[in-house]
């Protein structure tokens, strides 16, 4: 019997995690994807949670061969600006398996997927962007923005946080908003003195006097790290050159007792700025034959640092309710039913971590003085990030 086809718009991490979970579904998935090869370095490093990688274990995929170019980093130390120690936090993990939560290159993470998806036979074609689609009773027909098109049984539109495949099934919906906070990045070509002897597997963050930083030394001694600068307007393309920018973040954390500046100087290209966004309610997921996955449903601000455990879960979700043999909407039905709300819940909390990131002098010294004693009351019964660190999809 031939396989029903799945026309997946968008090769990230939902696209090719979708087209794994729909393979193994019985489906015979093809992904498109509007960029050319190579061209994922924005971003810089993802830490991703121990939750979404779980999730690969349903698609008969080790965690940790996936992440083999990255590193562990199962906890977090949060700092003030003056370089006090104020909590030390876990990322959640070991799983039973050993899977914890790893930090990786953007890249690098997008490369394994796309390259586990090749391994199965399923084909990724590039510069393909999806313009349009059209929806009937037995199928659905897709055109892309160099005019070709393609035709299968089901349409994922696992296109991020501009998709074009939401556009399309909500032309009113909500557009992607400004949290008020811009983004670097980058990779120190070789170890830092202040940040080196950093423990291994210890992400840092610092609310600094005039932005937030975090870092993680890796095992080769380099130093990953982002920056997000408060602003009240999102920067615009050619605002900033490369010099302007690192004098800019540079000077920002001249005042800190931190090892930024340092870090910042002994990177040999800075990433960014981008914009911090993110989509509050998409009131539409899904059609009788079309669905959002990942970022195009609900993007979750960086803070979370569940972005892309939630692409994760959502695509294995997905493939655990489509089984190809039957009519895909009660399948698609049943996707929206496990995930709406857990993943609305996790917007909320990256909304909330990113708003403590800008706090003034009183409100800084107040969270410092507090912060510690919140912490301890909050873990006192346990994780309270449980819910979203110990939630497994399968
Ligand atoms: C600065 C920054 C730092 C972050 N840090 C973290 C972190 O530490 N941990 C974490 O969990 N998450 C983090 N995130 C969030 C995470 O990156 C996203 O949630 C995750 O990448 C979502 O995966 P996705 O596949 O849905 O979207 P994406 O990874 O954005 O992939 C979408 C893909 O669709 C393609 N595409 C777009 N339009 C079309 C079209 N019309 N047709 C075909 N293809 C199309 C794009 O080229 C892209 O390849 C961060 C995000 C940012 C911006």
């Amino acid at each position: 019997m031939t396989k029903p086809i799945a026309l997946i718009a968008g090769g990230g991490i939902a696209g090719a995690v979708a087209a794994l979970a729909l393979h193994k579904a019985g489906w015979a998935p093809r992904i498109f994807e509007a960029r050319s090869p190579g061209a994922d370095e924005q971003g810089a490093w993802l830490t991703v949670a121990v939750n979404g990688l779980s999730a690969l274990r349903a698609l008969d995929l080790d965690p940790a061969v996936v992440t083999a170019t990255g590193f562990p980093t199962p906890a977090l130390t949060m700092l003030n600006g003056a370089g006090r120690r104020l909590a030390v936090l876990p990322l959640g993990g070991p799983a039973a398996d050993g899977t914890t939560t790893t930090t990786i290159k953007r890249a690098d993470l997008y490369a394994a997927l796309r390259s586990a998806a090749t391994e199965r036979g399923i084909p990724i074609e590039y510069g393909r962007g999806l313009r349009d689609f059209t929806e009937g009773p037995g199928g659905v027909t897709v055109t892309f923005a160099d005019g070709s098109g393609a035709e299968g049984e089901l349409l994922v539109g696992a296109d991020g946080i501009r998709s074009r495949t939401r556009e399309l099934l909500d032309p009113s919906g909500p557009a992607p908003q400004y949290l008020g906070l811009l983004n670097a990045g980058g990779f120190t070509d070789g170890p830092v003195a202040a940040a080196a002897g950093q423990e291994p597997g210890m992400v840092h963050m610092a609310f600094g006097r005039r932005a937030f930083f975090g870092w993680a030394t890796a095992p080769d001694g380099s130093v990953w790290w982002f920056a997000n600068p408060p602003r009240k307007q999102p920067v615009r393309p050619g605002e900033f050159t490369p010099e302007s920018w690192r004098a800019f973040l540079i000077g920002l954390f001249a005042d800190d007792a931190t090892p930024a500046a340092a870090i910042i100087r002994a990177t040999p290209d800075v990433l960014g700025p981008w914009n911090t966004d993110d989509l509050r309610r998409v009131p539409v997921w899904r059609t009788r034959r079309a669905v959002l996955i990942g970022d195009a449903a609900h993007a979750v601000a960086p803070s979370a640092g569940q972005g892309a455990s939630m692409a994760f879960e959502d695509a294995v979700t997905l493939g655990l309710c489509l089984d190809g043999r039957t009519d895909p909407a009660d399948g698609l039905a049943a996707y929206e039913q496990r995930r709406r709300r857990r993943v609305e819940r996790i917007v909320a909390v990256g909304r909330r971590n990113g708003s403590g990131k800008t706090a003034g002098p009183v409100g800084a010294a107040i969270r410092d003085a507090v912060f510690p004693l919140f912490m301890k009351l909050a873990y006192r019964k346990g994780d309270p990030q449980a819910w979203i660190l110990d939630h497994r999809v399968a």
